[in-house]
């Protein structure tokens, strides 16, 4: 009997001790702006762009001054964001051009993972990761989808926006409309832990902007420019809502808030070109160049990540890594993450940069970084220079701690540390599948297919 009894209570007290540990768990709000320049906001030294709610975050939080992504373009790094792994591991080294083409069902998202531990997962926004039903995002771990299925959206009509897979008549400006849906999501969550994945298609083209905020950049001369300012303007005031209502409920005190652009600014001719600006950065979306792949990149995690700066070079795929470690999520033992859990590194437990070498290939572009070394080929459309022939750069050498702006060559005169990088990046190509489809437009022979009309 006494022995029964002691047991009982032993088992209660385990469990108590067990909700009590799956309270503390903190909420995940994963923040992915679409095609921002990486100039564009007020804590990169924007000027005629306010963007006050983002510089809140990046100043109670920690901004990461060379933040990658893995890709120049939307979907590869969206696939590789939400799996943790390089996409070029699974063919999804380009935007899927629609049909059967999207994140193969083999890999795992996070939302996979977090909902298999007891957390309720949303995706508010743009998914970009197929389109059969198969690739739906409440067949990849989200228990709820409010937003678009494809990689760009009409910001005033509402054909193509769904709840779930019901079409909604929606009467909201598209920004406005995903900050309020991400308001009742918060508002609603009482006892689990949530993720809320909130993908704005701000500001991708089209560029469409409300009266409103149109007006209050009515200085701004250029057109394109004035737009491109009201539609950041609106996704910043939609982040300020959104952080808002996590205040209002007390769920702020324990969420952790990521917040990225998925590729860099488009600015050269043949992309999305959207106003935005990449300075100091050279290069822009769909280059391998900085400019395409080097974005803003902020995490608040209150009383763990807090107001700082950190200059090792990070990627979005560390985000993953980082929520998975925060959350205690289990995975499969066969998983193969190639992020790196950025809490150690930010707090100082863990001396050395995350990362020894980050990677990307983009169809014959590539680029490997390792310290402030950087070995790029790189679309020469980038150069803007109409009487040269587009092609793909021989292979740069740059020192981007000297050199931001990748403007001096350094491989004739460094040609053992051209060899080392090259070296370093053809052992990580070796163990890459090859494109599942797609290609990038100015790769030779792997030119858009007929009938694979990828949206940039
Ligand atoms: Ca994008």
């Amino acid at each position: 009997m006494w022995k029964s009894t002691f047991y009982s209570l032993f088992a209660l007290a385990v469990l108590t001790a067990l909700v009590a540990a799956a309270e503390t768990r903190p909420n995940i709000l994963l923040i992915v702006g679409d095609d921002m320049g990486y100039a564009d906001v007020g804590f990169h030294g924007c000027k005629d762009i306010p963007t006050p709610h983002l510089d809140k975050l990046a100043s109670v939080g920690t901004r990461f001054t060379n933040g990658y992504v893995t890709g120049p373009y939307c979907s590869p790094t969206r696939a590789g964001l939400l799996t943790g792994r390089y996409q070029q591991r699974f063919g999804h080294e380009f935007n899927p051009g629609g049909g059967k083409q999207g994140m193969p069902t083999s890999e795992k998202t996070i939302a996979d993972h977090l909902k298999a531990g007891g957390y309720k997962t949303a995706l508010i926004g743009k998914w970009h990761l197929g389109s059969e039903p198969e690739f739906h995002p409440q067949q990849r771990g989200f228990d709820e989808f409010f937003g678009f299925l494809g990689g760009a959206h009409d910001y005033f009509n509402d054909k193509g926006i769904v709840r779930g897979n019901t079409p909604v008549d929606e009467k909201e400006y598209l920004t406005d409309a995903f900050a309020r849906e991400a308001e009742e999501f918060i508002g609603k969550q009482k006892e689990s832990p949530f993720f809320l994945y909130l993908a704005f298609n701000a500001v991708h083209t089209p560029m469409q902007a409300d009266d409103a905020r149109l007006k209050k950049f009515a200085h701004i001369e250029d057109k394109q420019r004035r737009t491109y300012a009201a539609m950041m303007s609106a996704m910043d005031d939609a982040i300020g809502r959104v952080l808002a209502k996590l205040k209002a409920t007390g769920a702020d005190k324990n969420t952790l808030v990521m917040f990225i652009s998925d590729n860099g600014g488009p600015t050269m001719p043949g992309v999305t070109v959207n106003g935005s600006l990449n300075t100091p950065l050279r290069g822009s979306k769909r280059t391998t160049l900085d400019g395409g792949i080097r974005v803003p990149f902020v995490i608040h995690w209150p009383g763990k990540i807090e107001s700082g700066v950190f200059e090792h070079p990070v990627i979005q795929l560390d985000l993953h890594a980082t929520v998975l470690a925060a959350t205690g999520a289990k995975v499969p033992a066969n998983f193969e993450p190639d992020g790196v859990d950025l809490y150690p590194h930010v707090s100082g437990a863990n001396k050395k940069p995350p990362h020894d070498a980050l990677h990307w290939r983009f169809g014959p572009q590539m680029a490997i970084r390792m310290g402030d070394y950087k070995l790029v080929r790189y679309d020469t459309t980038a150069d803007l220079d109409p009487s040269k022939p587009k092609t793909i750069s021989p292979a740069k050498l740059y020192n981007l701690k000297d050199d931001i702006g990748e403007a001096k060559d350094l491989a004739a005169s460094m040609p053992d540390k051209v060899k080392e990088l090259q070296a370093k990046w053809d052992t990580w190509n070796s163990k890459l599948a090859p494109p599942a489809w797609g290609g990038n437009p100015a790769a030779k022979g792997q030119g858009k297919k007929k009938g694979n009309k990828q949206q940039e």
